[in-house]
């Protein structure tokens, strides 16, 4: 991929957006895995709403670690998949108290052994929380960098590689930040709205639909015009022929 793609793509979007936070509330980087994990097929607005009590109630690694399972369940119930969601945070959070003094390790390979974590999540919290580079690859980041052409795969890990190459890890969480708010709002999954785009100029799903356009309209045949004497004589030869008096006389005699 040009560098010089992703660097106009990420320069415009700040400058229609403005910088971006994260947009799941929380207070410390083990809160934001948590809502991170519920996050999963579910809005962050409602993540939101559910670790607002969550949280007061289990503030930290060890408090999970320790809480009662059914009670957790209930409490992330509207979360949707509440029975793996719950399994994964327990287990963290146990993993974090047995094996990390209590605390959230602070790089990729320690966010990965972690159960229940991913390269999506680690990559979340090291941006958002750690302050350290991280570039999430959610199914917005993931759509919006096929259709740009930001990247020719659809493995988040690859497109996480490709961006990561030719962008400063100081612009990877702002980016992955940009492209989500602009799925969200200009481009949601099939139903982007090209002509009112901010990306159209840049952006290679545009492109090639203006491509494709040209050729076809290069490759359309002439609407070839029939002779009109041809026309007229086959016309001619379908219409059945006029009665003339006498072939009406000779059929009414022949009756
Ligand atoms: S030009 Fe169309 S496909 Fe490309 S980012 Fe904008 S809305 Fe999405």
């Amino acid at each position: 991929m040009e560098s010089a793609l992703a660097k106009q793509v990420y320069d415009k979007l700040l400058s229609v957006y403005g910088p971006q936070k994260c947009f799941l509330e929380h207070m410390t980087p083990f809160q934001l895995l948590v809502a991170t994990i519920l996050s999963a097929q579910c809005t962050d607005k409602r993540v939101n709403m559910v670790t607002r009590d969550l949280f007061k109630r289990w503030p930290d690694a060890e408090s999970f670690a320790n809480c009662d399972r059914d009670e957790l369940e209930q409490a992330i119930f509207t979360c949707g998949f509440y029975r793996a969601k719950a399994d994964h945070i327990l287990k963290a959070a146990k993993a974090i108290v047995e094996h990390f003094h209590g605390e959230l390790p602070d790089t990729m390979e320690g966010l990965l052994m972690l159960p229940g974590v991913g390269r999506k999540t680690a990559n979340v919290v090291l941006g958002d929380a750690l302050g350290k580079p991280g570039f999430p690859v959610d199914t917005h980041v993931r759509r919006l960098s096929s259709l740009i052409g930001l990247s020719d795969s659809s493995d988040p890990e690859v497109i996480e590689s490709d961006i990561c190459a030719v962008m400063p890890p100081e612009t990877w969480a702002q980016f992955s930040h940009l492209l989500i708010v602009h799925g969200r709002t200009r481009c949601p999954a099939n139903r982007p709205n090209c002509p009112g785009c901010e990306l159209a100029k840049l952006c290679r799903h545009t492109k090639t639909g203006k491509i494709k356009e040209k050729k076809a309209s290069r490759t359309k045949k002439p609407v070839s015009k029939a002779p009109a004497t041809k026309k007229t004589t086959a016309k001619k030869a379908a219409s059945p022929a006029r009665p003339t008096k006498n072939s009406t006389s000779k059929s009414r005699t022949g009756s």
